[in-house]
Formats: C-alpha cells, structure tokens, sequence
C-alpha cells in the first residue's frame, strides 16, 4: 500500500499517465496529476480519484521547462515537506523520416520527453536525498531499446531516458532511493491512435502474446515499482511489452 505517499505522475491528464495516476491512488497515495495543455482532462482524472475515495490534485507544468519544473517541484515540497514518488511519464511524438525532419520536431520531442525527466529528477533529487527514500519511475518505449523508422527524435530520447535512468540510479542508490524504467510496447492511447492502421498491424505481427497493451498493463508494473516490495530494484528497464523484446 502507498497510504500517506506523496507521488507526482508527470502527463497525467489521460492514456498511460492517467493509468498510474489513478492506480497509484486507488493504492491509498496522494496524487500529483500534472498535466501541460489539457486543464479539463486533469481536473476529470483528479474528480475520479476523489469520487473513488481517493486524494488528488492538478498543477499544471511543462516539463520541458526548466524553470517551471523549478518551481513546480518547489511548491510540492514546500506544501508537503516531501515527495515520495515522481514518475516521469509526459512524452510527445513528432514523427518524420529522418530526411525530412525539421530541427523543430526533433528538438520539442528532446525537449519534452528526455530533458523533461532530467528536469524533474534535477529537482526532486535534494528532497530524496535528504528523507533517505524515493522513488523514481521513467517512461521509456520498446522504441528507445531497438529503433523505429519515422521516429529518430522519439528513439533517441527514449534510449537517453533509459541511459539517464541508470545514470541516476546509481548517483542516488547510495541513500536508499531507486530509479527504474518501464519500456511499454505498443498501448492503446491517443498516441498510437495517430498510428496508421497498417503501422499497427506490422507492429502486431511482432507482439508475441497477440494483442496491444493497456494502460493498466503499464499502471500496474509502475504501482509494484514504487511500492516497498521493489525496494531491491533500481537501474532496471523493465519491458512491458506483450514481448517484443526478447
Ligand atoms: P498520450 O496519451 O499522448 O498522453 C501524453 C500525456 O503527456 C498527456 O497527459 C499530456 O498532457 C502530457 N504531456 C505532453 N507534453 C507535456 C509537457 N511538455 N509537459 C507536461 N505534460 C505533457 O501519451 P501516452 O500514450 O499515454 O504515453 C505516455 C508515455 O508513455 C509517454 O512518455 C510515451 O512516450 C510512453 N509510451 C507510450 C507508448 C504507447 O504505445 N502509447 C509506448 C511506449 C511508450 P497535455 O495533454 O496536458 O499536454
């Protein structure tokens, strides 16, 4: 159980995000449903886990803003002089062939999904540190781990959150404070919905167990990461892929 935690879910506003968040909640853990552009959604998230019993609330952050992480981590600890749990989860696609992708695409997916970890971790570091226990949950994708055509922007900053992510574990082990990965394969969200049809059923032929995941698929893995009985893993990327990867 995570009653009486503190847990921030980066991207909570709906698809895998939402999943943790309300997970994470149903697990007896206050929720940070941080959201950038989708105030409405978060604010329905936060409404679920309240109507469930649960305790939630919105702060709206782009993470691939440093100064605003600044500030956003800084008011949590201020107002909960702790944080117990941060899952990195916010992440864009901007999809091009490498040939035909602008400087733009490729620096806002950076941006987003790979410095925004940097930057959220940046700053809830101290505060773990200091309470000798956290733990830290990075998004990463079974694209980071063996590439995709259409998605060198995507790729890299999937395979550098996986880097950073064991980078981190090993800076903050030494105060009882784990960092681990989770590697989805293909889920069903807003995501993959841009996805065309025969993209998914390429991808398909490669999912041994035969269907595309759930959210919850990836909610549930990120629940046992943060709990207690996981207090012996960091540095992992776990695959949660139906075995794509193998
Ligand atoms: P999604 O449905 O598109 O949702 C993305 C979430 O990230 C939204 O809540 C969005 O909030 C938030 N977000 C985007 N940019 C942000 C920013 N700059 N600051 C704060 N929040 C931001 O995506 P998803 O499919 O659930 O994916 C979630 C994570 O899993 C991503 O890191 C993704 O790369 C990874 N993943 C997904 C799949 C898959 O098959 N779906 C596979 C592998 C990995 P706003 O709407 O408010 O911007």
């Amino acid at each position: 159980m995570l009653d009486e935690k503190v847990a921030v879910v980066t991207g909570a506003s709906r698809g895998i995000g939402k999943a943790i968040a309300l997970e994470l909640a149903a697990k007896g853990a206050r929720v940070i449903v941080n959201y950038n552009g989708s105030k409405e959604a978060a604010e329905t998230v936060v409404q679920e886990i309240q109507d469930a019993g649960g305790n939630a609330e919105c702060y709206q952050c782009d993470v691939a803003d440093f100064k605003a992480c600044e500030k956003f981590i800084g008011d949590l600890i201020q107002k909960y002089k702790k944080i117990d749990i941060l899952v990195n989860n916010a992440g864009i696609v901007r999809d091009n062939l490498m040939m035909k992708m602008s400087e733009q695409e490729f620096d806002a997916v950076l941006n987003t999904n790979l410095k925004g970890s940097f930057h959220t971790m940046r700053f809830v570091s101290r505060q773990m540190l200091k309470q000798r226990q956290g733990r830290i949950v990075n998004m990463a994708s079974v694209v980071g781990v063996v590439g995709n055509a259409g998605q060198v922007n995507y790729a890299a900053s999937k395979a550098g959150v996986i880097a950073m992510t064991k980078s981190a574990a090993k800076e903050l082990a030494s105060r009882g404070v784990t960092v681990n990965a989770v590697a989805p394969g293909l889920i069903q969200t807003d995501m993959t919905e841009k996805l065309s049809d025969s993209a998914k059923e390429k991808m398909m032929e490669q999912i041994p167990l035969a269907r595309l995941g759930r959210t919850e698929d990836i909610a549930k893995t990120v629940a046992f990461l943060v709990s207690d009985d996981a207090g012996y893993i960091t540095g992992q990327v776990i695959h949660v892929d139906g075995g794509m990867v193998m």
